[in-house]
């Protein structure tokens, strides 16, 4: 592998004079690094995770469908070769897209082990238009073995890992039914940004019962105290066979309007600090056929846009309030 041109030279995250409206998007992290936005490719290569597997009596995250979050999961029947050269086929042909990360998403990826951690990451680096790697896993399943191999990959590419946080609070992680706890999380974010460079994202679900603003609020002043990279906003939804649905239709839970949804985007990027990007600010449903509610989770741009003229309207944007001293986070001590 020609290892010097798949590094790029990270560049300090923007502080640019925001307007309402704005935010700073993972897009423009991208083109500022990659100077194009490189298209992200998932893949399936782990099909366990220690929730479906029963360790420590442990069970099926409440909102994850049988695919394990999947974007694609009929792919799973092809090897990782050539799910990557179908879809670098795919995205040339439709986008003209010629420069690629590779996203290990489904399930936990790090249950796979080393060893097969690295061949997966050998295949992919294999492909010349692969530019990176991106990794999902959960807090509790990033060994020191697991630590060793970031660094020593993230010397030779662009390499990210996105952690499936969710929550700071250890009440809203026990109704998800996460099996980690906040604390846990924390811990595991400052290890890895004390023993490697890797870019640093955690994924968030926002949506949860009795959630509160000043829990939003210390959820932002959190992240940006813990100086992380990246996030990605989820709205809690309800997928077909799984335990949210059983809720949903026992009318245990209610998932969160659009007009209810968009304030609390507006409210965490408000106290975001400027120099995180952020991914997405709402689930999409890639699957419509297992969307149950809410309908608007379908309709990707229309979202996008409701959250950015709920901003404007109010003239918000990404890090307004970030540095208030009114109050610091109190559930956890950082
Ligand atoms: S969300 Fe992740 S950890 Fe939870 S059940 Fe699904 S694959 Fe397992």
């Amino acid at each position: 592998m020609n290892s010097s041109i798949r590094k790029p030279c990270l560049h300090t995250r923007p502080f640019d004079a925001m307007t309402p409206g704005s935010y700073h998007s993972i897009g423009d992290f991208y083109k500022k690094n990659f100077g194009t936005k490189p298209k992200k490719i998932p893949v399936s290569i782990a099909d366990d995770c220690p929730n479906r597997r029963g360790l420590k009596n442990m069970e099926t995250c409440i909102f994850c469908d049988v695919w394990g979050s999947a974007a694609f999961p009929e792919q799973r029947n092809l090897d990782l070769k050539n799910q990557i050269q179908e879809k670098i086929e795919y995205f040339n042909k439709k986008y003209k897209s010629s420069t690629f990360l590779i996203y290990f998403q489904a399930y936990t990826s790090t249950f796979l082990g080393v060893k097969g951690l690295r061949q997966s990451f050998e295949i992919a680096l294999g492909f010349p238009q692969v530019k990176g790697i991106v990794i999902g896993t959960r807090p509790d399943c990033v060994s020191a073995a697991v630590l060793d191999l970031w660094r020593e990959y993230s010397r030779k590419c662009f390499f990210s890992v996105e952690l499936g946080v969710q929550s700071f609070f250890d009440s809203k992680l026990e109704f998800l039914r996460r099996g980690h706890s906040a604390e846990t999380s924390i811990a595991i974010i400052k290890k890895i940004k004390q023993e490697t460079d890797v870019d640093l994202g955690i994924h968030l679900i926002f949506g949860l019962p009795e959630e509160t603003d000043q829990e939003i609020i210390e959820t932002a002043k959190m992240i940006s105290k813990l100086d992380l990279d990246n996030v990605k906003l989820h709205n809690l939804h309800v997928l077909k066979n799984t335990p949210l649905q059983k809720l949903y239709e026992a009318g245990q839970f209610t998932p969160m309007s659009l007009e209810e949804y968009a304030p609390k985007v507006g409210l965490f990027l408000q106290y975001l600090s400027p120099k995180i990007s952020v991914h997405r600010l709402a689930a999409l449903s890639s699957r419509w056929d297992e969307l149950v509610a809410p309908s608007w989770t379908r309709h990707k741009m229309e979202t996008y846009q409701f959250i950015i003229n709920h901003m404007k309207a109010k003239g918000i944007y990404q890090g307004q309030l970030y540095g208030l001293q009114e109050r610091v986070p109190s559930m956890h001590s950082l």
